[in-house]
Protein backbone atom coordinates (compact mmCIF):
# COMPACT_ATOMS: atom_id res chain seq x y z
CA UNK A 1 0.00 0.00 0.00
CA UNK A 2 1.71 3.30 -0.84
CA UNK A 3 2.27 5.42 2.18
CA UNK A 4 3.80 9.13 3.03
CA UNK A 5 6.95 7.28 3.54
CA UNK A 6 7.03 5.25 0.02
CA UNK A 7 10.16 6.30 -2.00
CA UNK A 8 10.99 8.81 1.13
CA UNK A 9 14.81 8.48 1.87
CA UNK A 10 15.12 8.04 5.60
CA UNK A 11 17.93 8.15 7.70
CA UNK A 12 17.88 5.83 10.93
CA UNK A 13 19.99 7.37 13.18
CA UNK A 14 21.55 4.31 15.79
CA UNK A 15 20.37 0.78 15.94
CA UNK A 16 19.12 -1.10 19.06
CA UNK A 17 15.61 -1.28 20.88
CA UNK A 18 14.05 1.46 18.98
CA UNK A 19 16.36 2.18 15.48
CA UNK A 20 15.57 -1.45 14.70
CA UNK A 21 11.89 -1.77 14.83
CA UNK A 22 11.55 1.55 13.97
CA UNK A 23 14.17 0.22 10.16
CA UNK A 24 11.93 -2.60 9.87
CA UNK A 25 8.50 -0.51 9.48
CA UNK A 26 9.62 2.10 7.61
CA UNK A 27 11.12 0.26 5.21
CA UNK A 28 7.96 -2.30 4.80
CA UNK A 29 6.29 1.50 4.39
CA UNK A 30 8.11 1.54 0.60
CA UNK A 31 11.15 4.35 2.43
CA UNK A 32 14.48 3.74 1.24
CA UNK A 33 16.38 3.27 4.51
CA UNK A 34 19.89 3.71 5.67
CA UNK A 35 20.73 3.16 9.58
CA UNK A 36 23.77 4.63 10.71
CA UNK A 37 25.45 3.60 13.78
CA UNK A 38 29.18 4.51 15.25
CA UNK A 39 29.74 1.45 17.10
CA UNK A 40 30.42 -2.12 14.93
CA UNK A 41 30.05 -4.25 17.54
CA UNK A 42 29.01 -8.38 17.31
CA UNK A 43 25.27 -7.30 18.53
CA UNK A 44 25.24 -4.14 15.97
CA UNK A 45 26.71 -6.64 13.15
CA UNK A 46 23.86 -9.34 13.89
CA UNK A 47 21.42 -6.86 13.73
CA UNK A 48 22.58 -4.87 10.67
CA UNK A 49 22.65 -8.57 8.61
CA UNK A 50 18.81 -8.83 9.92
CA UNK A 51 18.04 -5.56 8.52
CA UNK A 52 20.42 -6.05 5.31
CA UNK A 53 18.62 -9.54 4.36
CA UNK A 54 15.20 -7.08 4.35
CA UNK A 55 17.09 -5.12 1.98
CA UNK A 56 17.63 -2.12 4.62
CA UNK A 57 21.40 -0.40 4.08
CA UNK A 58 22.92 -0.31 7.12
CA UNK A 59 26.64 1.87 7.63
CA UNK A 60 28.10 0.21 10.71
CA UNK A 61 31.13 2.71 12.30
CA UNK A 62 31.15 5.49 9.87
CA UNK A 63 31.39 8.61 12.01
CA UNK A 64 28.45 9.50 11.05
CA UNK A 65 26.93 9.57 14.59
CA UNK A 66 30.08 11.68 16.46
CA UNK A 67 30.57 13.83 13.48
CA UNK A 68 34.03 12.30 12.80
CA UNK A 69 35.57 10.21 9.81
CA UNK A 70 34.68 10.97 6.13
CA UNK A 71 30.60 10.51 6.43
CA UNK A 72 30.52 12.77 8.86
CA UNK A 73 27.03 15.09 8.98
CA UNK A 74 23.92 14.26 6.62
CA UNK A 75 23.99 10.87 4.84
CA UNK A 76 23.36 12.24 0.70
CA UNK A 77 19.85 13.04 0.07
CA UNK A 78 18.28 12.17 3.53
CA UNK A 79 14.60 13.85 3.73
CA UNK A 80 14.10 12.64 7.02
CA UNK A 81 16.20 11.63 10.12
CA UNK A 82 14.68 9.17 12.83
CA UNK A 83 16.84 9.24 15.92
CA UNK A 84 17.52 6.94 18.64
CA UNK A 85 15.87 9.16 22.02
CA UNK A 86 19.19 8.46 23.70
CA UNK A 87 21.43 10.47 21.00
CA UNK A 88 22.73 14.36 22.26
CA UNK A 89 20.81 16.63 20.09
CA UNK A 90 24.07 18.70 20.29
CA UNK A 91 25.47 15.66 17.46
CA UNK A 92 26.68 17.49 14.51
CA UNK A 93 24.15 15.01 12.40
CA UNK A 94 21.17 17.12 14.21
CA UNK A 95 22.89 20.16 13.67
CA UNK A 96 23.09 19.39 9.57
CA UNK A 97 20.05 18.61 10.09
CA UNK A 98 18.58 21.70 10.96
CA UNK A 99 20.54 23.95 8.23
CA UNK A 100 19.65 21.79 5.63
CA UNK A 101 15.30 21.61 6.71
CA UNK A 102 15.16 17.80 7.36
CA UNK A 103 12.80 16.72 10.28
CA UNK A 104 14.25 14.76 13.43
CA UNK A 105 11.93 12.60 14.66
CA UNK A 106 12.39 10.03 17.72
CA UNK A 107 11.32 6.67 17.89
CA UNK A 108 7.82 8.53 19.68
CA UNK A 109 7.22 10.83 16.99
CA UNK A 110 7.17 7.81 14.71
CA UNK A 111 4.89 5.87 16.37
CA UNK A 112 2.69 8.90 17.33
CA UNK A 113 2.53 9.57 13.20
CA UNK A 114 1.69 5.85 12.54
CA UNK A 115 -1.32 5.68 14.94
CA UNK A 116 -4.70 4.59 12.77
CA UNK A 117 -1.94 2.79 10.07
CA UNK A 118 -3.36 0.88 7.60
CA UNK A 119 -7.19 1.62 8.82
CA UNK A 120 -6.20 0.28 12.54
CA UNK A 121 -7.88 1.95 15.26
CA UNK A 122 -5.81 4.73 16.67
CA UNK A 123 -6.09 4.32 20.33
CA UNK A 124 -5.53 7.71 22.16
CA UNK A 125 -2.81 7.99 25.00
CA UNK A 126 -2.15 8.45 28.38
CA UNK A 127 1.13 9.73 28.92
CA UNK A 128 3.28 9.70 31.83
CA UNK A 129 6.60 11.27 32.16
CA UNK A 130 8.70 12.87 35.10
CA UNK A 131 12.35 12.37 36.89
CA UNK A 132 11.08 9.09 39.03
CA UNK A 133 7.82 6.76 39.02
CA UNK A 134 7.02 6.38 35.09
CA UNK A 135 7.13 2.30 34.91
CA UNK A 136 5.48 2.12 38.24
CA UNK A 137 2.47 4.92 37.66
CA UNK A 138 2.28 3.69 34.60
CA UNK A 139 1.90 0.06 34.78
CA UNK A 140 -0.44 1.02 37.48
CA UNK A 141 -2.64 2.43 35.23
CA UNK A 142 -2.56 -0.29 32.45
CA UNK A 143 -3.89 -2.14 35.26
CA UNK A 144 -6.54 -0.12 36.18
CA UNK A 145 -7.65 0.42 32.31
CA UNK A 146 -7.44 -3.89 32.15
CA UNK A 147 -10.38 -3.38 35.43
CA UNK A 148 -12.46 -1.05 33.38
CA UNK A 149 -12.39 -3.81 30.83
CA UNK A 150 -10.52 -2.04 28.58
CA UNK A 151 -8.15 -3.05 25.85
CA UNK A 152 -4.77 -1.61 26.58
CA UNK A 153 -1.32 -2.01 27.54
CA UNK A 154 1.63 -0.12 29.11
CA UNK A 155 4.02 0.57 26.39
CA UNK A 156 6.71 3.23 25.93
CA UNK A 157 9.85 3.09 27.72
CA UNK A 158 8.45 -0.42 28.93
CA UNK A 159 6.92 -3.55 28.06
CA UNK A 160 5.69 -3.50 24.46
CA UNK A 161 7.42 -0.80 21.93
CA UNK A 162 4.88 2.30 21.33
CA UNK A 163 5.81 1.06 17.04
CA UNK A 164 4.53 -2.34 17.67
CA UNK A 165 1.77 -1.34 19.54
CA UNK A 166 0.61 1.26 17.00
CA UNK A 167 1.54 -1.21 14.31
CA UNK A 168 0.58 -4.93 15.34
CA UNK A 169 -2.19 -6.88 15.40
CA UNK A 170 -3.54 -6.13 18.20
CA UNK A 171 -6.28 -3.84 18.36
CA UNK A 172 -6.35 -1.08 21.72
CA UNK A 173 -8.87 1.11 22.92
CA UNK A 174 -6.60 3.13 24.98
CA UNK A 175 -2.58 3.27 25.81
CA UNK A 176 -1.21 3.72 28.61
CA UNK A 177 2.08 5.52 27.57
CA UNK A 178 5.76 5.52 29.44
CA UNK A 179 7.66 8.74 27.91
CA UNK A 180 11.34 9.64 28.66
CA UNK A 181 12.28 13.08 28.26
CA UNK A 182 14.49 12.14 25.24
CA UNK A 183 11.66 10.80 24.32
CA UNK A 184 9.81 14.03 24.54
CA UNK A 185 12.33 15.78 22.91
CA UNK A 186 12.07 14.38 19.78
CA UNK A 187 8.16 14.20 19.32
CA UNK A 188 7.14 17.74 18.57
CA UNK A 189 3.67 16.63 17.55
CA UNK A 190 2.54 14.50 20.09
CA UNK A 191 -0.91 15.09 21.52
CA UNK A 192 -1.83 13.43 24.59
CA UNK A 193 -5.67 12.57 25.63
CA UNK A 194 -4.12 13.75 28.69
CA UNK A 195 -0.97 13.47 30.41
CA UNK A 196 0.98 13.57 34.23
CA UNK A 197 4.42 14.69 34.71
CA UNK A 198 4.71 13.10 38.33
CA UNK A 199 7.90 15.74 39.63
CA UNK A 200 10.49 17.12 38.56
CA UNK A 201 14.28 16.84 40.04
CA UNK A 202 17.21 17.54 38.16
CA UNK A 203 18.66 14.54 36.07
CA UNK A 204 20.07 13.89 32.81
CA UNK A 205 21.21 17.51 32.88
CA UNK A 206 24.36 16.86 30.58
CA UNK A 207 22.33 15.64 28.09
CA UNK A 208 19.90 18.60 28.33
CA UNK A 209 22.07 21.25 28.77
CA UNK A 210 20.00 22.94 31.74
CA UNK A 211 17.41 21.97 33.86
CA UNK A 212 15.29 25.29 32.18
CA UNK A 213 15.58 22.57 28.42
CA UNK A 214 14.90 19.35 30.86
CA UNK A 215 11.97 20.98 31.90
CA UNK A 216 11.07 22.11 28.86
CA UNK A 217 11.45 18.57 27.23
CA UNK A 218 9.17 17.23 29.87
CA UNK A 219 6.22 19.86 29.75
CA UNK A 220 6.08 19.06 26.05
CA UNK A 221 4.05 16.00 27.25
CA UNK A 222 0.80 18.33 28.20
CA UNK A 223 1.15 20.24 24.87
CA UNK A 224 -2.46 19.68 23.36
CA UNK A 225 -3.82 17.66 25.99
CA UNK A 226 -7.70 17.20 25.15
CA UNK A 227 -9.23 16.14 28.68
CA UNK A 228 -6.83 16.76 31.82
CA UNK A 229 -3.52 17.79 32.51
CA UNK A 230 -2.45 16.05 36.15
CA UNK A 231 0.19 17.64 38.03
CA UNK A 232 1.73 17.34 41.40
CA UNK A 233 0.77 19.84 44.10
CA UNK A 234 3.78 19.63 45.90
CA UNK A 235 6.30 19.98 42.88
CA UNK A 236 5.04 23.47 41.77
CA UNK A 237 7.53 23.22 38.85
CA UNK A 238 4.93 20.64 37.39
CA UNK A 239 2.00 23.12 37.70
CA UNK A 240 3.93 25.82 35.99
CA UNK A 241 4.43 23.54 33.20
CA UNK A 242 0.55 23.16 32.63
CA UNK A 243 0.54 26.70 33.08
CA UNK A 244 3.15 27.10 30.02
CA UNK A 245 1.71 24.68 28.06
CA UNK A 246 -1.24 25.14 24.82
CA UNK A 247 -3.83 22.59 25.84
CA UNK A 248 -7.46 22.20 23.58
CA UNK A 249 -10.29 24.22 24.44
CA UNK A 250 -11.96 22.54 27.78
CA UNK A 251 -8.51 20.11 29.03
CA UNK A 252 -8.24 20.88 32.96
CA UNK A 253 -5.56 21.17 35.34
CA UNK A 254 -5.92 18.47 37.82
CA UNK A 255 -3.78 17.99 41.03
CA UNK A 256 -2.83 15.25 43.06
CA UNK A 257 -1.97 15.35 46.60
CA UNK A 258 -0.88 13.11 49.65
CA UNK A 259 -2.91 15.72 51.56
CA UNK A 260 -6.40 16.51 51.58
CA UNK A 261 -7.60 17.22 47.72
CA UNK A 262 -8.97 20.70 46.75
CA UNK A 263 -11.71 20.79 44.49
CA UNK A 264 -10.19 19.52 41.16
CA UNK A 265 -7.52 17.33 43.31
CA UNK A 266 -7.08 13.73 43.97
CA UNK A 267 -6.37 13.00 47.43
CA UNK A 268 -6.09 10.81 50.27
CA UNK A 269 -7.94 11.67 53.43
CA UNK A 270 -8.65 9.18 56.66
CA UNK A 271 -6.88 6.24 54.60
CA UNK A 272 -8.66 6.39 51.70
CA UNK A 273 -8.11 7.52 48.56
CA UNK A 274 -10.22 10.38 47.31
CA UNK A 275 -11.31 11.99 43.84
CA UNK A 276 -12.44 15.50 44.29
CA UNK A 277 -12.03 16.42 40.06
CA UNK A 278 -13.69 14.28 38.47
CA UNK A 279 -17.35 13.74 39.94
CA UNK A 280 -20.30 16.50 39.66
CA UNK A 281 -20.10 19.52 41.78
CA UNK A 282 -16.72 19.21 42.73
CA UNK A 283 -16.71 22.13 45.68
CA UNK A 284 -19.36 19.80 47.47
CA UNK A 285 -18.69 16.16 46.32
CA UNK A 286 -16.14 13.45 46.57
CA UNK A 287 -15.66 9.80 45.37
CA UNK A 288 -14.10 7.44 47.10
CA UNK A 289 -11.47 5.54 44.87
CA UNK A 290 -9.44 2.96 47.31
CA UNK A 291 -8.08 2.20 50.01
CA UNK A 292 -4.48 3.60 51.21
CA UNK A 293 -3.97 -0.22 51.95
CA UNK A 294 -4.89 -1.24 48.31
CA UNK A 295 -1.29 0.43 47.18
CA UNK A 296 1.34 -2.11 46.62
CA UNK A 297 3.63 -1.19 48.91
CA UNK A 298 1.64 1.75 50.45
CA UNK A 299 5.29 3.81 50.84
CA UNK A 300 4.52 7.69 50.59
CA UNK A 301 6.05 8.20 47.35
CA UNK A 302 3.87 4.99 45.46
CA UNK A 303 0.46 6.61 46.87
CA UNK A 304 1.57 9.67 45.12
CA UNK A 305 1.98 7.44 41.70
CA UNK A 306 -1.27 5.52 42.65
CA UNK A 307 -2.74 9.10 42.72
CA UNK A 308 -1.55 10.33 39.47
CA UNK A 309 -2.27 6.71 37.60
CA UNK A 310 -5.99 7.14 38.89
CA UNK A 311 -6.35 10.55 38.26
CA UNK A 312 -5.18 9.78 34.23
CA UNK A 313 -7.98 6.80 34.07
CA UNK A 314 -11.08 9.07 35.64
CA UNK A 315 -9.94 11.65 32.99
CA UNK A 316 -10.47 9.11 30.44
CA UNK A 317 -13.42 8.21 32.20
CA UNK A 318 -12.89 5.26 33.86
CA UNK A 319 -15.66 4.22 37.39
CA UNK A 320 -14.40 3.99 40.56
CA UNK A 321 -14.65 0.84 41.56
CA UNK A 322 -11.74 -0.44 38.60
CA UNK A 323 -9.13 2.31 40.04
CA UNK A 324 -9.74 -0.02 43.24
CA UNK A 325 -9.62 -3.28 41.43
CA UNK A 326 -6.78 -2.39 38.95
CA UNK A 327 -4.14 -1.03 42.25
CA UNK A 328 -5.18 -4.51 43.88
CA UNK A 329 -4.18 -6.17 41.01
CA UNK A 330 -0.84 -4.26 40.61
CA UNK A 331 2.22 -5.94 41.55
CA UNK A 332 5.54 -3.50 40.80
CA UNK A 333 8.45 -4.61 38.90
CA UNK A 334 11.68 -5.87 40.79
CA UNK A 335 14.26 -3.62 42.19
CA UNK A 336 11.82 -1.15 43.50
CA UNK A 337 11.80 -1.00 46.57
CA UNK A 338 11.68 -4.96 46.87
CA UNK A 339 11.58 -6.86 49.97
CA UNK A 340 14.18 -9.59 49.76
CA UNK A 341 14.13 -11.52 53.02
CA UNK A 342 14.51 -10.44 56.66
CA UNK A 343 17.48 -12.39 58.27
CA UNK A 344 17.84 -12.24 61.93
CA UNK A 345 15.11 -9.62 62.77
CA UNK A 346 16.52 -6.89 60.05
CA UNK A 347 15.05 -6.47 57.05
CA UNK A 348 16.50 -6.19 53.37
CA UNK A 349 15.44 -3.92 50.55
CA UNK A 350 15.87 -3.72 47.07
CA UNK A 351 15.75 -0.30 45.71
CA UNK A 352 18.58 -0.66 43.13
CA UNK A 353 16.04 1.42 40.14
CA UNK A 354 16.95 4.59 42.98
CA UNK A 355 19.30 5.69 40.24
CA UNK A 356 19.56 9.33 41.16
CA UNK A 357 19.05 11.49 44.28
CA UNK A 358 15.25 12.38 44.45
CA UNK A 359 14.40 8.58 43.94
CA UNK A 360 16.30 7.74 46.84
CA UNK A 361 14.88 10.47 48.86
CA UNK A 362 11.94 8.77 48.21
CA UNK A 363 12.74 5.22 49.59
CA UNK A 364 14.76 6.76 52.61
CA UNK A 365 11.90 8.37 53.45
CA UNK A 366 9.98 5.38 53.74
CA UNK A 367 11.94 3.53 55.91
CA UNK A 368 13.77 4.30 59.78
CA UNK A 369 16.09 3.16 61.01
CA UNK A 370 18.15 2.04 57.76
CA UNK A 371 21.28 0.60 57.14
CA UNK A 372 22.13 2.70 53.77
CA UNK A 373 24.01 1.16 50.92
CA UNK A 374 24.87 4.04 48.19
CA UNK A 375 26.87 4.81 45.69
CA UNK A 376 28.00 4.59 41.55
CA UNK A 377 28.12 6.99 39.02
CA UNK A 378 26.58 10.34 40.70
CA UNK A 379 26.14 11.53 36.99
CA UNK A 380 27.04 15.10 37.91
CA UNK A 381 24.63 14.92 41.35
CA UNK A 382 25.66 16.31 44.45
CA UNK A 383 23.97 14.62 47.86
CA UNK A 384 23.98 17.37 50.58
CA UNK A 385 20.21 17.87 50.19
CA UNK A 386 19.86 14.16 50.35
CA UNK A 387 22.04 13.23 53.06
CA UNK A 388 20.59 16.03 55.17
CA UNK A 389 17.20 15.23 54.45
CA UNK A 390 17.94 11.36 55.83
CA UNK A 391 20.64 11.68 58.45
CA UNK A 392 18.29 11.20 61.71
CA UNK A 393 17.11 7.77 60.44
CA UNK A 394 20.47 6.78 59.44
CA UNK A 395 21.78 3.59 60.95
CA UNK A 396 25.02 3.25 59.42
CA UNK A 397 26.15 3.91 55.63
CA UNK A 398 27.76 1.45 53.24
CA UNK A 399 29.41 3.06 50.15
CA UNK A 400 29.95 1.59 46.85
CA UNK A 401 31.17 2.22 43.21
CA UNK A 402 33.46 5.32 41.42
CA UNK A 403 32.01 8.58 43.11
CA UNK A 404 31.31 7.35 46.57
CA UNK A 405 33.73 9.61 47.92
CA UNK A 406 30.50 12.48 47.05
CA UNK A 407 28.44 10.49 49.12
CA UNK A 408 31.08 10.45 52.29
CA UNK A 409 31.82 14.09 51.91
CA UNK A 410 27.84 14.73 52.45
CA UNK A 411 27.70 12.23 54.86
CA UNK A 412 31.08 13.87 57.00
CA UNK A 413 29.33 17.07 56.55
CA UNK A 414 25.81 16.59 57.52
CA UNK A 415 25.30 13.19 59.84
CA UNK A 416 29.33 13.21 61.14
CA UNK A 417 27.92 10.57 63.72
CA UNK A 418 26.81 8.39 61.32
CA UNK A 419 29.22 4.70 60.91
CA UNK A 420 30.25 4.88 57.53
CA UNK A 421 32.19 1.58 55.85
CA UNK A 422 33.77 3.08 52.36
CA UNK A 423 34.48 -0.04 49.97
CA UNK A 424 37.59 0.99 48.19
CA UNK A 425 36.17 -1.64 45.07
CA UNK A 426 34.66 -1.28 42.11
CA UNK A 427 34.04 -5.13 40.99
CA UNK A 428 31.26 -7.01 41.74
CA UNK A 429 32.78 -8.72 44.60
CA UNK A 430 31.94 -5.16 46.59
CA UNK A 431 28.44 -6.03 47.08
CA UNK A 432 28.52 -9.27 48.80
CA UNK A 433 31.16 -7.25 51.10
CA UNK A 434 28.57 -4.01 51.14
CA UNK A 435 25.71 -6.77 52.11
CA UNK A 436 28.07 -8.27 54.81
CA UNK A 437 29.31 -5.04 56.23
CA UNK A 438 25.51 -4.05 56.15
CA UNK A 439 24.18 -6.44 58.29
CA UNK A 440 27.63 -5.74 60.71
CA UNK A 441 26.27 -2.43 61.48
CA UNK A 442 22.15 -3.25 61.32
CA UNK A 443 20.37 -4.06 64.49
CA UNK A 444 16.73 -5.65 64.82
CA UNK A 445 14.06 -3.97 63.46
CA UNK A 446 16.53 -1.87 61.04
CA UNK A 447 16.48 -2.20 57.22
CA UNK A 448 19.28 -2.41 55.06
CA UNK A 449 18.30 -0.51 51.97
CA UNK A 450 19.93 -0.78 48.45
CA UNK A 451 19.25 3.24 47.06
CA UNK A 452 22.41 3.87 45.50
CA UNK A 453 21.18 7.39 44.18
CA UNK A 454 23.55 6.65 41.55
CA UNK A 455 23.77 4.71 38.32
CA UNK A 456 25.41 1.33 37.98
CA UNK A 457 27.46 1.20 35.21
CA UNK A 458 30.61 1.56 36.80
CA UNK A 459 30.07 -1.79 38.94
CA UNK A 460 27.05 -3.49 36.50
CA UNK A 461 25.90 -3.71 33.44
CA UNK A 462 22.70 -2.05 34.73
CA UNK A 463 20.74 -1.58 37.54
CA UNK A 464 18.67 -4.84 37.46
CA UNK A 465 21.85 -6.81 37.75
CA UNK A 466 23.53 -4.14 40.73
CA UNK A 467 19.70 -5.52 42.68
CA UNK A 468 20.39 -9.46 41.58
CA UNK A 469 24.08 -9.06 43.25
CA UNK A 470 22.29 -7.70 46.18
CA UNK A 471 19.19 -10.06 46.47
CA UNK A 472 21.92 -12.91 45.70
CA UNK A 473 24.23 -11.67 48.64
CA UNK A 474 20.96 -11.32 51.24
CA UNK A 475 19.97 -15.24 50.03
CA UNK A 476 23.57 -16.46 51.25
CA UNK A 477 23.78 -14.25 54.97
CA UNK A 478 20.45 -16.21 55.18
CA UNK A 479 21.76 -19.61 53.62
P1 LIG B 1 11.05 5.56 36.43
O1 LIG B 1 10.40 4.72 35.37
O2 LIG B 1 10.66 7.01 36.34
O3 LIG B 1 12.51 5.36 36.59
P2 LIG B 1 10.13 3.72 38.50
O4 LIG B 1 8.67 3.54 38.71
O5 LIG B 1 10.87 2.67 37.80
O6 LIG B 1 10.35 5.13 37.80
O7 LIG B 1 10.78 4.01 39.92
C1 LIG B 1 12.15 4.30 39.98
C2 LIG B 1 12.59 4.60 41.39
O8 LIG B 1 12.14 5.91 41.71
C3 LIG B 1 11.97 3.69 42.45
O9 LIG B 1 12.81 2.62 42.70
C4 LIG B 1 11.85 4.59 43.65
O10 LIG B 1 13.10 4.66 44.31
C5 LIG B 1 11.64 5.96 43.05
N1 LIG B 1 10.27 6.47 42.94
C6 LIG B 1 9.17 5.85 42.46
N2 LIG B 1 8.13 6.69 42.47
C7 LIG B 1 8.58 7.87 42.95
C8 LIG B 1 7.97 9.13 43.19
N3 LIG B 1 6.71 9.36 42.92
N4 LIG B 1 8.77 10.11 43.70
C9 LIG B 1 10.06 9.91 43.96
N5 LIG B 1 10.68 8.74 43.75
C10 LIG B 1 9.95 7.73 43.26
Amino acid sequence: MPSEFSGKHVTVAGLGVSGVPAAKVLHGLGAHVTVVNDGADERARAQAAELEALGVTVRLGDGTASGSGSAAGLPEGTELIVTAPGWKPTKPLFTAAEQAGVPVWGDVELAWRLRGHGGRKAAPWLAVTGTNGKTTTVQMLASILAAAGLRTAAVGNIGVSLLDAVTGDTEYDVLAVELSSYQLHWAPSLRAHSAVVLNLAADHLDWHGSMEAYAADKGRVYEGNQVACVYNVTDRATEDLVRAADVEEGCRAVGFTLGTPGPSQLGVVEGLLVDRAFVEDRHKNAQELAEVSDVNPPAPHNIANALAAAALARAYGVPAAAVRDGLRAFTPDAHRIAHVADVDGVAYVDDSKATNTHAAEASLAAYEPIVWIAGGLAKGATFDELVAGAAKRLRGAVLIGADRALIREALARHAPEVPVVDLDRTDTGAMPQAVQEARRLAEPGDTVLLAPACASMDMFTNYNKRGDAFAEAVRELGA
